[in-house]
């Protein structure tokens, strides 16, 4: 074994085996990889096998397409089969919702130029004469879904890599990691001990114990997989027999199962809802390639609805029954990437569809290690998106939530009961008892709409508009034309003081840093010229600056801010978390009630649109910014947690005479629609420039220098290759969520990004991005597919809303 190494891989997995291989093949061939046991002896060696492209996530969906068209790369470079049976795959849908969902699904492949097809039962039978079709009500058709040899295909990316210069040790645990001053690594193994530039955590099934070498308590959990074997079964020789091919896969969401042909008899896995983690605390190294005892009763009921939809199986007798752990993050996705506060360590855990994403995972990790970015929008994936709230037990009851509703459907409006409340600001039990139905933003609750008295504060869940609508259009309403409170604690904030503090800020940002007592916007670019962030930044003196953003980004941004603070000490950032939550209030009454609460004058010539001021407000320290994301006469208020209530009550009574009233997150993503506004996260991501999201005038690249300013510069020159549009859709009773197809004459040439209901100005917008020239007056007519209706929609330039910002600025 080597003793110096520019990276070493912990865990040779399907994962560990894919990073290692793109390391290679991106040039870096001083790469180790050290497996405890053999190559895949953690949760590899017994998956089903797997894989197809949809996911949830377009971007996702975008890297598990990589890693299928990988395999023939590996296999031709490696000699090995990775045993490839691409049978194609039916998704079915016994519920009339399922079949709405299949829809969208079908919506969001297309622009993914994905081959997806809905079918009528009748249609299914054909492909797969195993199902009773009366069970179902239609089904979504994808011919790129299949199953591998999860052992083959390991040591394919295994022999690919070796052949590409890298080390693999096996039987040789790591022990201990050691950082070294300078960042580097002592990998302490059972064999020795190696000095790694960078060290990689790929070890699946103990990923959560490898993280605690380094002192991380990464949110990971393994749960126990069941799968049952059949024998040979004559139905499936038959199909074989009469169609020449295997019996296609399928997933049974009402049944909770899946199912694939394996040698002459077929294989059903199932997600049952009395799921069991393995090894909650720690998981043992004295595993070994070994499976757990199986347990019937826990899936007897998926497999009963299993034997009804697909009777033969009734007649078949089972061979094995398979039960093993693999492991998930709380929200299913994995976990990759470099850790906030860690040198030169970098994730790759939490892989639970390894056959899909793991050559997504290595190509996206293996580009963050050698070029500083993973080259595409990991967003879905990536480890900082949790916060410190994900502890342990949050964890677990978040992924046993999460496992039991694989195969459930997530409703746009729905928020999961899982470990909440976990985190809550001073007036929850005050929002709650107003009747404020809470939603979970990055871990805190925060209100999303208030039922009035004598309505259930409950969401029903629904693809189309539901029983909140006319309660989010009360408040939007009260807010325009009266003032409305709400709580913005859910913002990420952050204060950088010290002598440094404006040039570094100046540096990193697009705009011009503002002058003492303003407020301006920002974008944040990385060196590619893409969007990694947008912010607020008000200036309170030389040294001392406040910024918000957007909280699900906070240790992603903390992650980059660390990255390049001065070595020299000049300037110190801190993200204030819940030390500073916030108040804001909004309409053409909220002056009104900001100069009752003091005597400073607040008067808009005192105090106008994009000042920022500390002042006390009833006797409380507060930093008061003349600003709102509703675009209206507005101010955000900040203060330390301790004065919250206080404040709150203190602005009710002065709004009382105004008819103040509380607003929900729902009502404020109402208003900013109206606006044009983006949001983080959805228009802005980091596949998109400044320019393509319409953020211009926040962009100066006539000021000094910063990141991504050439970039930038370029995109200016040549002009942005698509446009972010505003879209006034045709609706009936449902609106855009986001990610369905945006057609231009027959055509998808883009996709939705956000939207909804815009109810002041009563119509149903769409934000979302389109080639530069059509959005630019191209002609032709554009429609937006909503559950698999294509909707009229036209192009909206100027907001709907006050246009010049007149409320706003008065
Ligand atoms: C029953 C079942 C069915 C499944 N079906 C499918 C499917 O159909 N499709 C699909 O895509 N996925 C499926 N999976 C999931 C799939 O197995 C995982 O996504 C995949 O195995 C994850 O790979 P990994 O490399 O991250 O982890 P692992 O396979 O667990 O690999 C981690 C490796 O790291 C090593 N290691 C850990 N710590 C150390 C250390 N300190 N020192 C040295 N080595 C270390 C371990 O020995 C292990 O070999 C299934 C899983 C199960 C259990």
């Amino acid at each position: 074994m080597k003793s110096h190494a520019q990276a070493v891989v912990i865990g040779g997995g399907v994962v560990g085996c894919s990073v290692l291989y793109h390391l290679t093949k991106a040039g870096w061939k001083d790469v180790v990889l050290i497996e405890r046991s053999e190559l895949t002896s953690g949760s590899t060696w017994h998956a089903a096998g797997g894989f197809h492209t949809l996911n949830g996530d377009p971007n996702v969906a975008k890297l598990q397409a990589y890693t299928i068209g990988l395999y023939k790369e590996i296999e031709e470079i490696s000699g090995q089969s990775c045993g490839l049976h691409l049978t194609g795959g039916l998704q079915l849908a016994g519920t009339a919702e399922r079949m709405e969902w299949l829809k969208m699904a079908k919506a969001r492949g297309r622009y993914l130029g994905m081959d997806l097809d809905i079918i009528t039962p009748a249609e299914a039978k054909e492909l797969l004469p195993l199902i009773d079709e009366s069970h179902f009500v239609g089904a979504l058709w994808d011919p790129i879904e299949g199953h591998l040899d999860p052992s083959g295909t390991t040591h394919a990316y295994a022999k690919s890599a070796r052949i590409g210069g890298a080390e693999i040790v096996l039987r040789n645990r790591v022990t201990e990691l050691v950082q070294n001053e300078d960042g580097t690594w002592q990998v302490v193994t059972e064999q020795g001990t190696i000095h790694a530039e960078h060290v990689v955590n790929a070890g699946g099934l103990w990923a959560r114990e490898v993280g605690r070498m380094v002192g991380l308590e990464l949110p990971v959990l393994a749960m126990e997989h069941m799968y049952v074997l059949t024998e040979d079964m004559p139905e499936v020789a038959e199909i074989n027999r009469t169609t020449g091919k295997e019996v296609v896969h399928a997933i049974d969401f009402e049944g909770e199962i899946y199912i694939r042909q394996e040698r002459g008899g077929m294989l059903m896995g199932t997600y049952e809802k009395a799921c069991r983690p393995w090894s909650p605390r720690q998981a043992p190294w004295s595993f070994g390639q070994e499976l757990l005892v199986p347990d019937l009763d826990r899936i007897a009921p998926s497999l009963e609805v299993g034997f009804s939809h697909f009777p033969a199986f009734e007649r078949a007798g089972i061979k094995q029954i398979i039960n093993g752990p693999f492991t998930f993050a709380p929200d299913g996705n994995p976990l990759v990437g470099p850790v906030q506060g860690l040198r030169n360590f970098w994730c790759a855990c939490a892989v639970m569809a390894g056959f899909s994403q793991g050559g997504g995972v290595g190509l996206a990790l293996s580009n963050w290690m050698v070029d500083g970015d993973p080259g595409f929008d990991v967003w879905a994936m990536d480890v900082s998106r949790f916060g410190g709230w994900a502890t342990l037990a949050y964890t677990n009851a978040k992924v046993k939530e999460n496992y039991s509703r694989r195969f459930s459907i997530r409703f746009p409006n729905e928020e999961l009961p899982a470990a909440r409340p976990i985190q809550t600001t001073p007036l929850y039990d005050r929002m709650v008892a107003q009747g404020a139905v809470m939603g979970d933003s990055w871990g805190l609750e925060t209100p999303l709409w208030f039922a009035p008295e004598g309505v259930e504060p409950k969401d029903i869940v629904s693809f189309r508009r539901s029983n909140d609508f006319p309660h989010v259009k009360a408040e939007v309403l009260a807010v325009r034309e009266r003032v409305g409170v709400t709580e913005i604690a859910n913002f990420a904030k952050y204060e950088i003081t010290g002598p440094g503090a404006e040039a570094w800020l100046s540096r990193l940002m697009t705009n011009r840093m503002p002058r003492t007592g303003r407020i301006v916007l920002t974008p944040m670019l990385n060196e590619a010229g893409k969007l990694i962030g947008d912010f607020t930044i008000a200036k309170v003196a030389d040294d001392r600056f406040y910024m918000f953003g957007s909280s699900q980004a906070q240790v992603y941004h903390m992650r980059w801010f660390e990255r390049h603070l001065p070595a020299d000490g000049s300037v110190r950032i801190e993200a204030l978390g819940m030390k500073l939550v916030g108040l804001s209030i909004a309409g053409p009454k909220a002056r009104d009630v900001l100069a009752r609460l003091t005597d400073e004058d607040v008067s808009a010539k005192a105090f106008p649109f994009m000042a920022f001021r500390e002042m006390d407000l009833a006797a409380v320290p507060a930093k008061v910014g003349r600003i709102t994301y509703t675009g209206d006469l507005g101010y955000e208020i900040w203060v330390s947690p301790e004065y919250e209530r206080r404040l709150y009550q203190k602005i009710m009574e002065a709004g009382e005479e105004f008819g103040i009233v509380n607003f929900g997150m729902r009502a404020l993503l109402s208003m900013r629609l109206e606006k044009n506004f983006p949001t983080w996260y959805r228009e802005l991501r980091p596949i998109y420039g400044p320019f393509e999201a319409g953020l211009d005038r926040f962009v100066d690249l006539s000021k000094n220098d910063f990141i991504g300013l050439e970039a930038a510069s370029r995109e200016n020159a040549d002009g942005p290759r698509l446009k972010r549009v505003t879209f006034v859709v045709d609706a009936d009773d449902a609106d855009v969520i986001g990610d369905e197809p945006i057609w231009h004459d027959g055509e998808v040439v883009g996709w939705v990004t956000s939207g909804g209901y815009a109810h002041y100005v009563d119509a149903s917008l769409a934000q979302g991005y389109v080639p530069a020239k059509l959005a630019n007056g191209g002609g032709g007519a554009f429609e937006i597919e909503i559950i698999g209706e294509r909707r009229p929609v036209t192009v909206q330039h100027e907001p709907l809303f006050d246009p010049e910002g007149l409320r706003m600025r008065g």
